[in-house]
């Protein structure tokens, strides 16, 4: 049985980026950087007002008393100010606007009476009030996203706001789902005795849409070593395959020796871990590529957990993210007792919340690998580790979050 810890590190390192190509910014959310972003020019490119408000030179100020200058005119942003700010004056100018060169502050409209051309108020400003700096924000050849980044909707307009309308991204990750089991239907269809719809398909598919990829839906296997061997061999042509049950070790689990007899280099079979144990991950080589085969087990909650836990990290990895295996996670107070006497990793489906100040976690309740409610109403998996036994109240535990 290998270790969770041991199973993730060998699934990124069976797997490698795949190739990259050129995408049109708009159509780059999500997508995996392969090249690092350098500024081409400073943002804000030019000093500008942050403020609505009243440009001036505090050389003009007394600091403490009353102060009055003349209103010269006004700058509106997309516009630039004609001549020159003279001594003992201020002018108008909107947020956005670009500062006068002789201005070194703008104060801030609040602050001020206007009368008869001219502006009053009293008190300090500050060289540099309400000034946004040229460059302040990204510098002229910065690194602004590294190579590995996602693109989020910010980074989408950081790139705009640098011009920048083509980036390199690696290429989208085609996944195949196999979905197995005698007893299983599309969910479409009404089962008929002792058989079950296929949930498993459709949150797979979820989870992998989720994280970007391109989703190939294969027809669900029979538990028929022939029917499964097509099936997986078709799903090698992909370039990942993800399949579901079939991998324990009962007699209609045929999923390990077709798996053996295709020639997958297995990797790992059986995981330290509850949810999920019997998980299997292998290697296959199809002509020149190199295919990876996560075989989860059946049971939905497994499936999903496994897919989080060891999927989601390789598929990341293949994708060319920087940091494939990046959990979000942070410490919370256990509000109940947790009963765990085996020396597994657990993973249990878990509601925190912020009260007062203090995360605090408890479980969604019944944990059987078979509830999918338990983790549709999770935000978070409670990590119990392998040498941790019943957790109590008030012990602090890691969380991931969903
Ligand atoms: P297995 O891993 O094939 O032994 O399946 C374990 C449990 O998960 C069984 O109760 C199956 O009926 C259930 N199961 C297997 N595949 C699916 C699926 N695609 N959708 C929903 N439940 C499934
Ligand atoms: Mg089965």
């Amino acid at each position: 049985m290998t270790n969770a810890n041991d199973a993730r590190r060998i699934v990124l390192q069976s797997l490698s980026p795949v190739l990259s190509e050129s995408c049109p910014l708009r159509s780059s959310l999500g997508r995996i950087l392969a090249q690092d972003i350098i500024a081409p020019h400073p943002v804000p490119q030019f000093d500008n007002s942050g403020m609505d408000g009243f440009a001036l030179r505090t050389a003009d100020l007394s600091q403490n008393a009353r102060n009055i200058l003349t209103l010269q005119g006004e700058v509106t942003a997309g516009r630039l100010f004609e001549g020159s700010l003279l001594s003992g004056h201020a002018i108008r100018i909107t947020t956005g606007s670009p500062i006068p060169d002789e201005a070194d502050a703008v104060v801030e409209q609040e602050m001020i009476r206007l009368a008869n051309g001219s502006i009053e108020f009293t008190g300090p400003v500050q060289k540099g009030r309400n000034i946004r700096r040229r460059g302040e924000d990204i510098q002229t050849g910065a690194v602004v996203l590294a190579k590995g980044s996602r693109l989020d909707p910010a980074g989408l307009g950081v790139l705009a706001s640098l011009g920048i309308h083509t980036v390199l991204v690696h290429r989208k990750i085609r996944v195949a789902i196999l979905t197995t089991g005698n007893e299983v239907v599309d969910f479409k269809d009404t089962p008929g005795p002792g058989q079950i719809r296929n949930s498993n398909a459709v949150a797979l598919e979820g989870m992998l849409m989720e994280d970007g990829h391109d989703v190939r839906m294969l027809d669900i296997a029979k538990d028929d070593p022939e029917d499964l061997r097509r099936k997986v061999s078709g799903g090698l042509q992909s370039d990942a395959l993800v399949t579901s049950g079939g991998i324990s070790v009962g007699s209609h689990d045929h999923m390990p020796g077709v798996l053996e007899s295709l020639n997958i280099e297995m990797k790992f079979w059986k995981v330290n871990i509850k949810p999920g144990m019997p998980m299997a991950f292998g290697i296959g080589q199809v002509s020149d590529r190199t295919v990876p085969v996560f075989a989860l087990p059946g049971n939905p909650v497994s499936t999903l957990v496994t897919y989080l836990q060891f999927v989601r990290p390789g598929l990341n990895r293949m994708s060319g993210m920087q940091n494939p295996d990046a959990f979000q996670s942070f410490p919370a107070v256990l509000e109940e007792n947790i009963p765990k006497i085996d020396s597994k990793r657990h993973f249990v489906r878990g509601i925190f919340r912020n009260e007062n100040g203090r995360v605090v976690v408890r479980s969604t309740g019944t944990q059987s690998s078979g509830v999918l409610t338990s983790l549709m109403h999770a935000n978070c998996l409670i990590v119990v580790p392998e040498d941790v036994r019943n957790p109590s109240a008030g012990d602090i535990v890691e969380i991931q979050l969903l």
